[in-house]
């Protein structure tokens, strides 16, 4: 989403949060948009970090290489991530940064480069109590490796707190590579006990590592995966795949499509007859064209941004819940939060301790949510963000900056 069209939802929701024009103005408004430009092998690319707000705590948001990076871009995906932090109720704020290239054209040794001059151009404004990475699209824990080191170069000391997502034996966190998923799954668990929903067939869009790894809970879970699918198309079996079966084809083939399961586009496998949804890809797939069809009663939004506002106000209107992404998708930015604090402390918590930290997280987030949605007559997007707003703005005003 622009950010011109982020400010305008934001206007709208505003009287509905206790918004203000001054509080508006703060909350539409980032902090701080840093640039610079940076050169690799002779090619100069812009680099952005935008720190939107830092209210309720250090700026905390991922970085992406990818070629449609731009600042409009890197301030609204900062605006959500400030968003997301206020759910999550971790002591975060939001920010983002992103670099316009294409990562896929690069060797490792300029992949590395680009990753150091990205901290070498914004380290003063970054650190453990200012701004937190992560990464993002295109982004790895081996770059946020790269990155740790060329910061604590730079600073000559060590400061593992600088960045999360980092590999395990660098200061990363247990969880972190099925935190998404895994949050995902704890408030679906919470919204089908709340809404009695007798089926348990799910259907998911996208087998990366958002989609694939909440296949493989749910399944787990006892519930019936009939359909995944990836870039290349879908799958289905109304009798439940073999999520095993699947995993190893998509790692020997590249692709689900390959699996035996009878096969569905993409567009098709939105409108399958299933009882939950999981869209786990791309933003902007379930449209005011295909919600009317969409079967599923509850959609669980692990990609970012996958439903527009038309067809959010269609499902709503046909009783279908959905799982809005700053919630669904937060427990990923909910165990960077816990590897920060692991790192602050010098501890290295087992894998038990993050899932259960994780679960409360997730399940107390869920009911405030689950609260103010059912006193009111607006969809569970709209009382999410209502939430996160007043959080936020409560915070601004303890401050005095509003
Ligand atoms: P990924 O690259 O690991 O996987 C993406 C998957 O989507 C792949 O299977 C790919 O084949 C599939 N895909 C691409 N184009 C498609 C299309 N046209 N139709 C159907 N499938 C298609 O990415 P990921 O990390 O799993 O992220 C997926 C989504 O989840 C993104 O929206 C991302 O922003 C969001 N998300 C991920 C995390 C995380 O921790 N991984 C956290 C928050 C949000």
């Amino acid at each position: 989403m622009t950010f011109t069209k982020t400010r305008l939802f934001l206007e709208q929701i505003a009287p509905l949060a206790g918004l203000g024009k001054a509080e508006l103005a703060v909350l539409s408004t980032p902090q701080n948009v840093l640039k610079a430009d940076l050169v690799i092998s002779g090619k100069t690319y812009p680099a952005y970090r935008v720190q939107f707000n830092n209210a309720r705590g250090p700026f905390k948001g991922g970085i992406r290489f990818h070629p449609e990076v731009d600042e409009d871009e890197v301030t609204s995906l900062a605006f959500w991530m400030t968003l997301k932090t206020a759910v999550a109720d971790i002591p975060l704020g939001g920010g983002k940064g992103g670099v316009r290239i294409n990562p896929k054209e690069l060797t490792t040794a300029e992949l590395e480069e680009l990753s150091r001059a990205y901290v070498r151009a914004f380290y003063k404004e970054l650190g453990p109590d200012k701004d937190i990475p992560a990464p993002d699209v295109y982004t790895t824990p081996q770059i946020m490796a790269w990155m740790l080191d060329e910061y604590e170069k730079l600073i000559g000391r060590k400061a593992p707190a600088f960045i999360t997502g980092k590999p395990l034996e660098y200061g990363g966190s247990k969880v972190r590579d099925i935190a998404t998923a895994l949050g995902g799954m704890y408030i679906l668990e919470e919204a089908v006990t709340k809404l009695r929903l007798p089926g348990k067939r799910v259907v998911i869009q996208g087998f990366g590592n958002a989609g694939m790894t909440a296949a493989k809970l749910v399944a787990e879970q006892g519930y019936k995966v009939v359909a995944v699918s990836d870039s290349k198309g879908g799958i289905y079996d109304p009798h439940g795949l073999d999520i095993d079966d699947v995993v190893k084809i998509k790692d020997a083939t590249g692709s689900v499509v390959n699996h035996a399961a009878q096969k569905v586009s993409n567009s098709e496998l939105l409108k399958l007859d299933c009882d939950i949804l999981i869209p786990s890809a791309l933003s902007g797939v379930i449209t005011a064209e295909n919600a009317v069809a969409v079967k599923a009663k509850i959609i669980l939004e692990l990609a970012n941004g996958p439903t527009t506002p038309e067809a959010d106000r269609i499902l709503h209107e046909a009783g279908v819940l959905v799982l809005p992404d700053i919630l669904a998708n937060a427990g990923g930015v909910t165990v960077s939060y816990f590897e920060w604090v692991q790192n602050l402390q010098d501890e290295s918590w087992t894998e038990r301790v993050v899932k259960e930290k994780l679960k409360t997280k997730m399940i107390t987030a869920f009911q405030q949510l689950w609260d103010l949605y059912s006193l009111n007559t607006y969809d569970f997007r709209t009382a999410s963000y209502i939430h996160a707003l007043r959080k936020i703005i409560e915070a601004e005003r303890k401050r005095g900056r509003v």
